[in-house]
């Protein structure tokens, strides 16, 4: 079982920033309205999420470390539709088992919080005025071969800021915090999508920023999309998301080169923070529980309603 849990873990928990990736998802399908996260040593040290979420009730929380202990995927239309962002069940029990891990929470209504370790399994009493908080800590120390293949702390940090800028787009309405060595990098109250945009992708962007909104029967399409002077690589300013998850695939970006073709010049690149939804049958997010791609069933369709969109938003002047 700890073997298969490992195994598990090769594929879910790469580094400290897919770990940070699963605990997030988690604390906003528990409709967390606020999400702190505390990192030491680009995570690998510790990695702590608290939340103001639903909780998990003391029952619950001693199978929380176990293979296949959803809450989440109760049919078998769950598991198509996969409205939560989580994915079956895996991914606190894949942490434990490459991770000191330790779960404190509070179920709303209970009279106070419980806590299990990946070694202490039975929960125990503990303080908590609300919600959960998951402490992961020394990432592979048990498995020193993969603990090998991470980077320097300031690496790892920058992946953890990654996903947490990719989450924290996505949801303005929630507030998010990360801080690493105590120190807080970034706070973000909660707001609009405008607010949170120039937040998350900053003024310059903003600057030459163009509102898009776009729609076609089922698709719609909305955000900002601006000049490719203000993007500074290709890492920092391109944001797609496809129903509220973050996606990185060939056809958008594909879609998006060639809207940019005739004002992109030297080394610059496509600067967007877009938004596409869509009926869910129509999209495969699971071709890797990880990873950011996606698979479309209309892709032709999907790569022309992206393209005119962002052309035509593209020819229009800044508001
Ligand atoms: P999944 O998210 O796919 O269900 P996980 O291993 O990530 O699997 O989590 C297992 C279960 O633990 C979840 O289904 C949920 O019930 C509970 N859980 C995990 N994190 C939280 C949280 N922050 N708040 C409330 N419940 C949580
Ligand atoms: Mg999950």
């Amino acid at each position: 079982e700890v073997l298969i849990n490992q195994i598990a873990a090769g594929e879910v928990v790469e580094r400290p920033a897919s770990v940070l990736k699963e605990l997030m998802e988690n604390s906003l399908d528990a409709g967390s309205q606020s999400i702190e996260v505390q990192l030491m040593q680009g995570g690998v040290k510790q990695l702590r999420i608290s939340d103001d979420g639903c909780g998990i009730d003391k029952d619950d929380l001693a199978l929380a470390l176990e293979r296949h202990a959803t809450s989440k995927i109760a049919t078998l239309e769950d598991l198509e539709a996969v409205g939560t962002m989580g994915f079956r069940g895996e991914a606190l029990a894949a942490i434990a088992s490459v991770a000191r891990t330790r779960i404190t929470s509070r179920a709303t209504g209970a009279e106070h919080a419980w806590r299990v370790t990946e070694r202490e399994r039975e929960p125990a009493p503990a303080a908590l005025n609300t919600g959960t908080v998951v402490e992961v800590e020394d990432l592979y120390y048990n498995t020193p071969a993969r603990r090998k293949f991470l980077k320097s702390d300031s690496t790892e940090y920058g992946h953890c800021d990654d996903v947490f800028r990719r989450v924290a787009l996505a949801r303005p309405s929630i507030g998010f915090q990360i801080s690493h060595h105590g120190r807080v990098n970034m706070r973000l109250a909660a707001g609009d999508t405008e607010r949170r945009t120039r937040e998350i992708l900053g003024d310059d962007f903003m600057a030459q920023a163009r509102p898009l909104l776009a729609e076609a029967g089922p698709l719609r399409l909305s955000g900002y999309v601006s000049l490719p002077a203000y993007a500074r690589s290709n890492r920092d300013a391109q944001y797609f998301y496809v129903n509220g998850r973050f996606v990185r695939d060939k056809l958008i970006q594909h879609a998006l080169r060639e809207a940019y073709a005739d004002i992109l010049h030297g080394s610059r690149h496509p600067a967007f923070a877009l938004f596409l939804d869509m009926d869910p049958a129509g999209v495969d997010v699971n071709v890797h529980p990880a990873k950011t791609e996606v698979r479309f069933r209309e892709g032709r369709a999907i790569h022309q309603f992206v393209f005119h969109a962002v052309t035509h938003t593209l020819a229009s002047p800044v508001q």
